[in-house]
């Protein structure tokens, strides 16, 4: 019919996975439509996700490192927060880089269109737009539609008091005493935001170490630090009740020490998130969602449906921006006739707080689990001058190696900047370094870096004075 669009490739979602696979598709000479619902592309990710947190992230760490210039010589006034600013200068960010892909959409002649997208059949999606349905038919399609945040029948969701992370970065008000549901990264990620604007924290988590996926030994520090400044880190403990009250929302719990309840101004839930692929109709195209909603791929990303990709949070875990944009690229290159699969050996995690921690590959704990012959470099930042001169000591930098052929399998590292520095570790294993090229390879002096070459050293033996 009229207004009736066809595309070579069409892309179902615009977060960091489904506008890369968008422009990439489009660089390689095909006619692509990307589909969106949301008012501005970039998903998740750009919108209620990584950016406008580690924004709010900023503006915590400048706090926080002001309060502690106080023990150092020199002090200032307690922060005169302005909300209605600081969410404005969020927004201005995000603003920022959603305007620019829709300014790299229009170069590439990705043609956008707005409004919710369902499949009707193998080669079709209809799409209710503003100005009523639109049928998108495709060559090839490229699901990317993300996930959302899990709730939990328990809880009185529509309760303005209870929110989820996208409710936290909207930075209504700052709650004097905030519960967050779950110790994962979203979790005190957003708990190290509100604790330096001034809440009172509780962390509640149900396995018996908050960052489950990482080393016990790596999250050590960071549960150090912030159980000397949040109220309560509670882990083995579950809630299995939340009352909406007049005064605040009645929390009941259960842990090692019994059941007990709470009463707090706000309740974050942050237990995870749950795929969006039972919201898109894929059956109709023929493409199976499993129970969870999560739509199994191939290592070239293709569903069942050899014309069918599908890529990102809606694929599987980790559910993170680099492994959706990497998976993005491949599904653009192959529908485009390309040789490509997803071979990434390891994916980086990082939780942005204070201190971060970082990990790839495998854990210790996992290797171990494996049955490898475990070798491991852990140098503590206690003696990194660097480290030192930023008033941090706490961190560790540890990297497991393999023992048979002392290669490098793994990383685990927790301090200031963890995050950007774990990438070195996830290069090196994916060129199959072993522990003499991290330790031979000169890092410059004084940076949080070196901790890497101090760490292979350390396994070496080869390490001969600390700094
Ligand atoms: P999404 O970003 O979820 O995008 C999917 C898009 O599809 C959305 O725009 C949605 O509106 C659209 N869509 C869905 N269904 C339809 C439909 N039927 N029709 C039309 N459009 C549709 N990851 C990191 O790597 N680093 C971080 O620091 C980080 N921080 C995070 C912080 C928070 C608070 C949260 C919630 C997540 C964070 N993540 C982070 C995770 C990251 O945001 C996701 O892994 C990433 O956005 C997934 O990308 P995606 O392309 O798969 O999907």
């Amino acid at each position: 019919g009229p207004g009736d669009i066809h595309g070579e490739v069409v892309v179902l979602g615009s977060g960091p996975g489904g506008y890369t696979a968008a422009f990439r598709a489009a660089d390689l000479g095909k006619k692509v439509v990307l589909i969106e619902k949301d008012a501005s592309l970039g998903g998740v990710c750009l919108n209620v996700g990584c950016i406008p947190s580690k924004a709010l992230l900023h503006a915590a760490k400048v706090i926080t490192e002001a309060e502690e210039m106080g023990e150092h010589g020199i002090s200032f006034a307690k922060p005169k927060i302005k909300l209605n600013d600081l969410r404005d200068w969020k927004s201005s960010v995000v603003n920022g880089l959603t305007g620019g892909l829709s300014g790299l959409a229009k170069a590439r002649k990705v043609h956008v269109v707005n409004g919710y997208g369902r499949f009707s059949g193998p080669n079709m999606i209809e799409v209710q737009t503003d100005d009523g349905l639109t049928k998108v038919s495709f060559d090839q399609c490229i699901i990317a539609a993300g996930s959302e945040p899990v709730t939990l029948p328990f809880i009185p969701h529509d309760d303005p008091r209870v929110i989820d992370s996208t409710g936290a970065l909207e930075l209504e008000d700052i709650p004097k005493r905030l519960l967050v549901l779950g110790g994962g990264i979203i979790g005190l990620e957003m708990a190290t935001v509100y604790d330096a604007l001034g809440s009172k924290v509780t962390i509640v988590e149900f396995m018996d170490q908050i960052i489950p996926g990482a080393d016990k030994d790596i999250v050590k520090p960071l549960h150090k630090r912030i159980e000397g400044r949040y109220e309560a880190i509670l882990t083995k403990t579950k809630v299995t009740a939340v009352e909406a009250q007049k005064k605040g929302l009645k929390v009941t719990m259960e842990g090692p020490d019994g059941e007990k309840t709470d009463t707090f101004d706000k309740v974050l839930v942050a237990v995870g998130r749950k795929p969006n692929g039972k919201t898109v109709d894929a059956e109709k195209a023929g493409v199976a969602v499993d129970d969870r909603g999560f739509i199994n791929v191939d290592n070239q990303q293709r569903t069942g449906v050899a014309h069918i990709f599908a890529i990102g949070d809606v694929v599987g875990q980790p559910m993170l921006a680099h492994k959706a944009v990497h998976e993005g690229k491949v599904a653009a290159e192959v529908a485009a006739g390309e040789k490509r699969f997803f071979d990434a050996r390891v994916i980086p995690s990082v939780a942005y707080t204070d201190p971060e921690v970082a990990w790839v590959g495998l854990t210790e704990t996992e290797a171990k689990a494996q049955g490898i012959k475990v070798g491991k470099g852990s140098f503590p930042w206690a003696a990194s001058g660097r480290s030192l001169s930023l008033g941090r000591s706490e961190g560790i930098t540890k990297l497991i190696f393999d023992e048979e052929d002392d290669r490098v399998i793994g990383a685990g590292i927790v301090g200031p900047n963890a995050g950007d520095l774990i990438a070195e570790v996830a290069l090196a294993i994916e060129m199959g370094a072993d522990a003499v090229d991290l330790g031979h390879t000169i890092h410059p002096h004084p940076t949080l870096s070196e901790t890497v070459n101090f760490a292979a050293e350390m396994f070496e033996g080869t390490i001969t004075d600390l700094m």
